[in-house]
């Protein structure tokens, strides 16, 4: 089937710099005194690729306008010190963060220590990565030791874990600088960032917009340019959504290639940790770092082939891409419809072999994700009862009566909807009804993309139905809300990477994201085909915000972590401005990832 074609990449041109008339971004592409190409790129994300091919990048680069590798060989050849990297980021964290809210706490005080060890171990080569002393923004939901993780919800909200994420120690270990902890909707659960106790984070592109979620701290950390890097979580897109909304890289890798060891579960069978920067080099330079074989985590897979980096040719020559019809039709935008288009177009230039197929099922895939999804979190979040760590009710009679009510004091409304969904789906009766259909779905969901994998190398398909909504719109229509996820959920239920590539804005000046998923252990196909696919594009430049552009009165809205709700015994430091904070002495969670088979079992007790 012949794919339509597109025109507004040549649009773009022909508007925006050729003529020098306003671009369809609204700005105008000629600033006094300044190149129109680099105004162009700002305005609309596009480079004039036909006089320059990729952009170059010069030496008056702001260190954050720098991607997390282009930063990293800085420092190498100590063009830049680890200590003024940190400066550039706290710096832009300090002008924008009051409005965006990306981050719930910042480590400041550990992050100038490490950054003077990270130094000392990179001149003395003990330490010799690519991202060796690059600053990192970390999920809230991801264990650091000794640093405050909160899930963005109350009843985590004085947690410090005792060890760290496996991740997170795989970063440390290759020189990163924690540069704090990043909002999310709570537990992960949800697709605009709106659902964390701590207030909503906006979108850089537009602040009254969402940034997507649940990693909508993580995203808007990197498009802002306030770190160069972050680490998100992906349970149905919640790495690959909030990328595509916020104009950024954002992967999700095969469930078992990176260890789930210290990540708060939420659905344990879907799960996953993965990196998020500004374009592809990075993001597979990151997973290089990130993947590992963990005995702590039972469902970590010991890979062999976790050179991600050698994926990173220019040449799709050849590659076989599918793009599934039945996620072209009704509720998708017709922008990014065109998107999705443009970008198979631009691959079927570089000689791969783009078509359109009927994958099926596609319809099923919300039900079943809702259901196991609900199942497993009710099964994971019952650890949370106001005893071990987090949030306890000021009054309450009896033990029965301080469950019940830390956990209903403690939760959001999100939150509580996924537990009683998912206990209702679990409870006896309707168990074969909801849970094992749901199962059931699932492996018939996997068995459509083993057959589609048969006949291609990649899928080639949108992130997110529409570009971002705005703040305030979603929460209102949950179920409305988990259409958006149409998209992204089915990769999860069927354990493939899949990788978020921005490809261009739409004429409200929003970024369009587009999905490409592979096989099971076939991250490097899309790696290959998401960098082509960003030559071919060019630099997307990241939106340019500044202090003023933001407001910041509703950004601090609701609690904020580490706030006093009791006066248990244990001090720490955490907030996000690094204040000592009261905490239950002896914080720990389960340190071993549930099973994906949790709340299965649980129905068994
Ligand atoms: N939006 C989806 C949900 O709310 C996905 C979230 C995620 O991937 N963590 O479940």
């Amino acid at each position: 089937m012949r794919l339509r074609r597109r025109s507004r990449r040549s649009w773009c041109r022909r508007q925006c710099c050729e003529t020098k008339r306003p671009c369809r971004c609204g700005r105008m592409p000629l600033a006094a005194g300044r190149d129109w190409r680099s105004v162009c790129v700002k305005a609309c994300g596009y480079q004039a690729q036909e006089e320059t091919g990729i952009q170059e990048r010069d030496d008056e680069m702001q260190i954050t306008e720098l991607t997390a590798l282009e930063l990293g060989r800085k420092i190498k050849s100590k063009e830049i010190s680890v200590r003024e990297a940190l400066d550039a980021s706290y710096q832009r964290i300090d002008a924008l963060d009051e409005g965006l809210n990306s981050f719930v706490t910042l480590d400041r005080e550990r992050a100038y220590a490490r950054a003077d060890m990270v130094q000392t171990q990179i001149e003395d080569g003990s330490i010799t990565g690519p991202l060796a002393g690059v600053p990192v923004a970390i999920k809230d939901n991801l264990c650091t030791k000794g640093l405050l993780t909160t899930c963005s919800s109350k009843i985590l909200y004085n947690f410090v874990p005792t060890y760290s994420a496996e991740a997170v120690l795989n970063l440390e270990k290759a020189g990163a600088v924690i540069l704090g902890k990043t909002n999310m909707d709570e537990f992960a659960m949800g697709s605009t960032t709106e659902t964390s106790a701590f207030g909503p984070t906006k979108n850089p592109w537009n602040t009254g917009h969402v940034p997507g979620g649940s990693s909508g701290g993580s995203c808007v950390a990197v498009a802002a340019e306030e770190a160069p890097y972050a680490l998100g979580s992906d349970t149905g897109g919640s790495i690959r959504q909030p990328s595509s909304f916020c104009g950024v890289v954002g992967m999700k890798p095969t469930y078992g290639t990176v260890s789930r060891y210290g990540l708060i579960a939420y659905g344990s069978s879907l799960d996953q940790i993965g990196p998020i920067a500004k374009d592809v080099s990075d993001c597979a330079a990151i997973l290089e770092m990130i993947a590992s074989h963990d005995k702590k985590d039972s469902t970590s897979v010991a890979r062999t082939d976790c050179d991600f980096t050698s994926a990173l040719v220019d040449d799709v020559k050849g590659l076989r891409v599918g793009i599934p019809s039945d996620y072209l039709g009704e509720g998708l935008d017709d922008e990014v419809r065109q998107a999705v288009l443009d970008t198979a177009d631009a691959l079927r230039q570089k000689g791969a072999v783009v078509e359109e197929f009927d994958l099926s099922l596609v319809e099923y895939a919300i039900p079943a994700y809702y259901v196991i999804a609900s199942a497993e979190a009710s099964s994971n979040l019952s650890r949370f009862d106001g005893v071990k760590y987090g949030y306890r009710s000021a009054e309450y009679e009896g033990l029965h009566n301080m469950y019940k009510k830390s956990r209903s004091e403690g939760f959001g409304e999100e939150v509580k909807r996924r537990i009683m969904l998912g206990s209702f789906v679990l409870s006896s009766g309707y168990y074969d009804a909801y849970y094992l259909k749901a199962l059931r779905t699932k492996a018939l969901i996997k068995q459509s993309f083993d057959r589609a994998f048969e006949k291609y190398d990649i899928i080639l398909a949108p992130a997110s139905p529409t570009t971002a909504p705005e703040l305030g719109k979603s929460l209102s229509d949950p179920l409305k809300m988990y259409l958006g996820d149409i998209y992204t959920i089915s990769v999860n239920l069927a354990g493939l990477p899949g990788i978020s590539v921005p490809c261009c804005l739409d004429s409200k000046g929003l970024p369009i994201g587009v999905q490409m998923i592979g096989d099971c252990f076939h991250e490097k196909a899309i790696l290959r085909a998401a960098y082509a696919y960003e030559q071919a594009r060019g630099r997307f430049a990241m939106p340019g915000i500044t202090a003023g552009a933001c407001d910041k009165s509703e950004a601090k809205a609701g609690i904020r972590p580490g706030s006093n709700y009791d006066t248990t015994a244990g001090t720490h430091v955490g907030g996000k401005h690094g204040t000592a904070v009261e905490a239950h002495a002896g914080n720990t969670v389960p340190a071993a990832p549930s099973a994906p088979n949790a709340a299965a079992e649980q129905e068994g007790e």
